[in-house]
């Protein structure tokens, strides 16, 4: 019986020397500001910087390999607070945050056929490149909603993705997911939008959509600076959103929005407050 316990007690004592050595010669040198980077992230593992979690970031971060404004979810302040840490000059980056720019639910715009398949975007778009007539109208059927991390877009229950500006953090997510890209980045601070993303001629559209954009110039006689159309299709120039406003009531579709008078029809997201001086600046 001695004898039994004097040898586990040496087996014991040989394995927890070799693990004590062990674990000194295959430590793993941690950089302190790792963990403090760590700390100043928002914590949302989005993989909006391309990394899995925040955790990949924050030592890609500290080895030198990735910019501090790729964490975009955080914003300026994340990015400033990284910037000290890491000894850097933070760069000043214009948050932008994500739009569908259509407005064509199952009501105002027409379908070629009903989809009884499952709830999904793309699965909708590989059987005849989608139920919708319009080719890049929305199919909502909230493909980005389930890749939306912070719950910042919703389904109408005319079937319409909206986003609400003030809950989107810009991390690109729902773009890539969206196979009619017919979702798109624009400064945070603008809140007039063209809600179309077709190109094809205003007859064409006038069939399928009632507030589709038929490329009239009207907006653009409006307000020459704030409007391109190009393509069949115009869009807002945000360097020049302050002037957009006079087009809005002047569109004969209806198919410009200003997301302070409300987002469009069915969606429950409060209008969009007016931007801060801080947010337009
Ligand atoms: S915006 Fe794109 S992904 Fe979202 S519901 Fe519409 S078609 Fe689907
Ligand atoms: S709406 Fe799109 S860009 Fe905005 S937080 Fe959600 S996934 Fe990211």
């Amino acid at each position: 019986m001695l004898e039994a316990i004097v040898s586990l007690g040496g087996i014991g004592l040989s394995a927890a020397i070799l693990l004590g050595l062990a674990s000194k010669k295959f430590a793993v040198e941690v950089d302190p500001r790792e963990l403090e980077i760590l700390d100043a992230l928002p914590g949302a593992n989005c993989g909006a910087c391309g990394f899995p979690g925040c955790a990949g970031f924050a030592r890609a971060l500290a080895e030198g390999k990735v910019d501090p404004a790729a964490c975009t979810p955080g914003g300026q302040a994340t990015i400033e607070r990284l910037a000290s840490i890491l000894g850097v000059s933070a760069k000043l980056r214009e948050p932008e945050v994500a739009v569908v720019i259509c407005q064509g639910d199952r009501v105002k715009a027409k379908d070629k056929y009903r989809y009884l398949g499952v709830e999904d975007c793309n699965a909708a778009q590989k059987l005849a490149d989608g139920p919708k007539a319009c080719p890049g109208g929305c199919l909502g059927l909230g493909s980005c909603v389930r890749a939306c991390p912070f719950g910042a877009i919703e389904i109408t229950k005319q079937g319409l993705a909206v986003i609400s500006r003030e809950k989107c953090t810009g991390c690109t997510k729902c773009i890539a997911v969206c196979p009619r890209q017919v979702i798109r980045m624009v400064p945070a601070s603008a809140t007039v939008h063209v809600l179309c993303n077709s190109h094809d001629k205003g007859a064409v559209v006038r069939k399928y959509c009632q507030v589709g954009c038929i490329a009239c110039q009207i907006c653009k006689k409006a307000a020459p600076e704030a409007y391109v159309i190009e393509d069949f299709l115009a869009r807002v120039v945000y360097a020049h959103h302050g002037q957009a406003a006079p087009a809005i009531e002047k569109c004969p579709t209806h198919c410009i929005r200003d997301f302070i008078a409300g987002y469009p029809e069915g969606s429950t997201f409060a209008p969009s407050i007016v931007p801060t001086s801080d947010e337009a600046a």
